[in-house]
């Protein structure tokens, strides 16, 4: 039997209101504020990712599903969507609009990642980007309007941890500082710290074996490095979250898993989570497109995970599915009339449909009931139908009349007479 790939999982139609709804959520959130949907393809060069998302990072050295499509070209499988953004905003001259240019998307994201819950090969994320602006109050509308959005969907026990990488002079001097620390306590760390210290030392605080931990301790802080102009740019931050009264923990040892990011950086957690406890995050990156051969532009943005988000909101009440008329046959002659009718129905905004399933008239009334239809029309013969012969029940009340076939919409529609 062929299964679904390791990973991966179907996303059924029980599952897909849920996510429909999340969908509005994000398009009226960040909508209002002015960001637009943008779509990039599934797959893009390999070199994208390994300049864009950084050589050093986890989802490079190990998480790519990179390919030959079969000319000689190495594709992959996006594994996020900043970069592929920041291409398109080059691609397409986009640094000539009014700026910044605000963009949030919707899509599948594939990391090969051992599976578990929260963590799968295929996932989906809802994102932002704010391309052209330096500003601080770009970091905080980012900001509130992912807790805005984790709000409106009821995600549980949220925390945000905010820090500041500086920029990458400042992050320079402070990784050769690091290195050398991480050098005098080496014996201490584990294998896999131990190998990248200089590839990656600042990923020795996300480590989780308890000799590195220690040693991270009393390891040196970025925070306490930073250069006036980032340290204020992080204190306006600030200030403008406490206005908008959202809480957050400010967390030196927040190291985003991206090699791009400048400045603020960003994690909401979840503690409905357990282990994979990461909802969304997500900072600036000014050095990104330039590094990416177009025009120096500043830039910040977050991604949120989509499976992440419901499993931390948990089972939320959803509006049921609302029929308003179901068709029904009294015989077989009546189905040209009922494929009609129920097609003028949803012509006229209703929610309608027909019988499909060969039952018998009172298995299909059981159908109407069960699906929750408000009307039944059911159709006798398609002669008579013209001439008036549709009996139309009101399933609340258990009314039920002859009417004609032109009656039944208007009736339906006016809520009243039945
Ligand atoms: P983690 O530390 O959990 O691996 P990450 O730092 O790799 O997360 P990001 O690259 O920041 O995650 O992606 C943003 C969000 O996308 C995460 O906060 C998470 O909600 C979601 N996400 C990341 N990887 C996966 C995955 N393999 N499966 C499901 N969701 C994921
Ligand atoms: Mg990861």
């Amino acid at each position: 039997m062929i299964q679904a790939p390791k990973g991966t999982f179907d996303v059924l139609p029980e599952d897909a209101a849920r996510r429909e709804l999340l969908e509005e959520h994000a398009r009226k959130i960040l909508g209002a504020a002015g960001y637009r949907r943008i779509e990039t393809p599934t797959f893009e060069a390999t070199e994208l990712f390994e300049r864009g998302v950084g050589e050093a990072t986890d989802i490079v050295r190990k998480e790519m599903y990179t390919f030959d499509d079969g000319g000689g070209r190495s594709l992959t499988l996006r594994p996020e969507g900043t970069a592929p953004i920041c291409r398109a905003y080059i691609e397409h001259g986009m640094h000539k609009l009014p700026q910044p240019v605000k963009f949030w998307y919707l899509g599948s994201y594939y990391r090969a990642e051992a599976p578990q819950r929260g963590r799968y090969r295929q996932f989906w994320q809802v994102g932002a980007e704010t391309i052209g602006s330096a500003t601080p109050e770009t970091d905080a509308e980012l900001i509130v309007l992912l807790a805005d959005l984790l709000e409106a969907l009821g995600v549980n026990r949220t925390r945000l941890a905010l820090s500041s990488l500086g920029t990458p002079e400042t992050r320079a001097e402070y990784r050769s500082e690091l290195v050398t620390y991480l050098r005098a306590h080496e014996s201490m760390l584990s294998e896999e710290i131990r190998t990248r210290i200089d590839l990656n030392p600042l990923r020795a605080f996300d480590a989780t074996d308890p000799g590195t931990r220690e040693v991270m301790l009393g390891a040196p802080k970025l925070l306490d490095r930073l250069a006036a102009a980032d340290a204020e740019h992080l204190a306006a931050v600030r200030a403008l979250l406490d206005d908008a009264g959202v809480e957050y923990e400010l967390d030196p040892t927040l190291v985003r898993g991206l090699d791009y990011y400048t400045r603020t950086v960003f994690e909401f957690s979840s503690d409905a989570l357990g282990a994979q406890s990461g909802v969304g995050g997500g900072g600036r990156y000014d050095r990104l497109i330039e590094q990416l051969d177009g025009p120096p532009t500043p830039a910040s943005g977050w991604a949120a995970g989509i499976e992440r988000i419901l499993l931390a909101a948990g089972e939320q009440p959803l509006a049921a599915e609302l029929v308003d008329l179901f068709v029904a046959l009294a015989k077989p002659e009546g189905a040209r009339v009922a494929f009609e009718l129920s097609r003028e129905a949803r012509r006229a905004g209703l929610h309608a449909q027909q019988e499909l399933g060969s039952r018998s008239l009172k298995g299909q009334l059981r159908h109407a009931d069960r699906i929750g239809a408000r009307y039944v029309a059911i159709v006798d013969d398609g002669t008579s139908a013209a001439s008036g012969l549709v009996s139309l029940r009101n399933m609340e009340s258990g009314e039920q009349r002859d009417t004609a076939p032109d009656n039944v919409i208007p009736t339906i529609l006016r809520g009243t007479g039945l």
